[in-house]
């Protein structure tokens, strides 16, 4: 395998520990190699040679929509590049991180229906809940969110279980 590089976010990772806290901020080669790659084949082909592109810088896990935009601002500020990471099944490499900078990956805690409206039939919900997730919340809404009626998403891609709603389910 081709060495990896190290990450030269070193002038930004404190202050985005500040915010995220460091049990939310991955360094590490895995994690770092883990989130620079989506499901194309030709990537998945590459890295069983051992042939890496390029590799983010580190890949935080915002809590909350305030995290998310006092990073954002943070990082438009130092011009630190950010890509997004929801369910992870991209296949057109959309977290090649060509200019290094950083990844939010958004399942591991933005996974949350917030809210189900009855009335209108809409529901809110965070960027990185899964199909799943809101198939689940949705078909439990009595139990959940206190409605009369089940409801379903009424979307089942073949990516369902593994894309996000802030992306694609
Ligand atoms: C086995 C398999 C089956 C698939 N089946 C289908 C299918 O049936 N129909 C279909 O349309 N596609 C399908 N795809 C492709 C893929 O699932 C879709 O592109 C899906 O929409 C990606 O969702 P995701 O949450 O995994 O996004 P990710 O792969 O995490 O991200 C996709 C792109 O969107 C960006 N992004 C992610 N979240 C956000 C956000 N909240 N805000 C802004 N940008 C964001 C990412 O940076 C990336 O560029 C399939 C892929 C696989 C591997």
């Amino acid at each position: 395998m081709n060495d990896i590089p190290k990450s030269n976010l070193t002038k930004i990772i404190e202050e985005i520990i500040g915010i995220v806290g460091a049990e939310n901020v991955q360094c590490d080669d895995y994690n770092r190699v883990k989130y620079s790659y989506g499901k194309l084949a030709e990537e998945m082909v590459a890295l069983k040679r051992g042939i890496l592109h390029e590799i983010t810088g580190a890949a935080v896990h915002p809590r909350d929509k305030h995290d998310v935009q006092k990073i954002v601002k943070l990082c438009n500020e130092k011009k630190v590049p950010i890509y997004v990471f929801g369910g992870g099944s991209s296949c057109n490499m959309g977290f090649k991180p060509e200019k290094e900078g950083l990844t939010l990956v958004l399942n591991t805690h933005m996974n949350k229906v917030i809210e189900v409206n009855e009335l209108n039939h809409t529901c809110r919900v965070q960027a990185g809940c899964m199909g799943p997730q809101l198939e689940d919340a949705l078909n439990n809404a009595p139990e959940k969110f206190h409605t009369v009626h089940r409801f379903t998403n009424g979307h089942f891609p073949q990516s369902f279980e593994l894309s996000s709603v802030g992306a694609g389910c």
